[in-house]
């Protein structure tokens, strides 16, 4: 029996990482965002690398599919995870969206900081999520924002991001 519905999957993703100075202050580490290095004071508590763009894409694209959420595919009491390259959980939710027969029409990613500055590194950012989804550059979207100076995200203690995925089922 055939759907009346379009084929298509929306998936919201979220992540907030807290921001440290590196070892021995704090519990930093490198400041990465979508797999760009920024050089700055503090950066992500984290498991992983901390990458808060690429945890909140898996996110989007997991929850679009229905699937459990990244916590629970990759758990951070996992020590295989210990400063693992988000790059790795892109690819493989990736597979999970292929394999379940759908694939990615458009990301919408929303990045929460005060400090550093991301327009420099946008299309580096972008870049680096379309091509780790095998998808056009022109089917990502990203901005910046800032917190306005108030809470934990405005005075520089943590990053922010927000993430909507749309898919499509292939073949319909
Ligand atoms: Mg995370």
């Amino acid at each position: 029996m055939t759907s009346p519905l379009p084929p298509l999957r929306i998936g919201h993703g979220y992540d907030l990482h807290r921001l440290e100075p590196p070892p021995p202050a704090g519990a930093g580490r490198p400041f990465v965002l979508a797999g760009v290095r920024f050089e700055h004071p503090v950066g992500p508590v984290g498991h992983s690398d901390g990458d808060a763009v690429y945890h909140a894409v898996v996110d989007a694209l997991l929850g679009a599919l229905g699937l459990p959420d990244i916590g629970q595919a990759f758990p951070d009491t996992d020590p295989k995870w210990d400063g693992q390259d988000s790059a790795y959980f892109v690819r493989r939710a990736r597979e999970a969206v292929s394999a379940r027969g759908f694939a990615v029409v458009n990301l919408d990613v929303t990045v929460i900081c005060e400090r550093p500055k991301l327009s420099p590194a946008k299309d580096a950012m972008i870049a680096n999520i379309a091509d780790l989804l095998g998808i056009p550059r022109d089917r990502v979207n990203l901005k910046g924002k800032t917190h306005e100076k108030v809470d934990a995200v405005g005075e520089g203690r943590a990053v922010e991001v927000h993430v909507v995925a749309l898919l499509s089922a292939l073949g319909a």
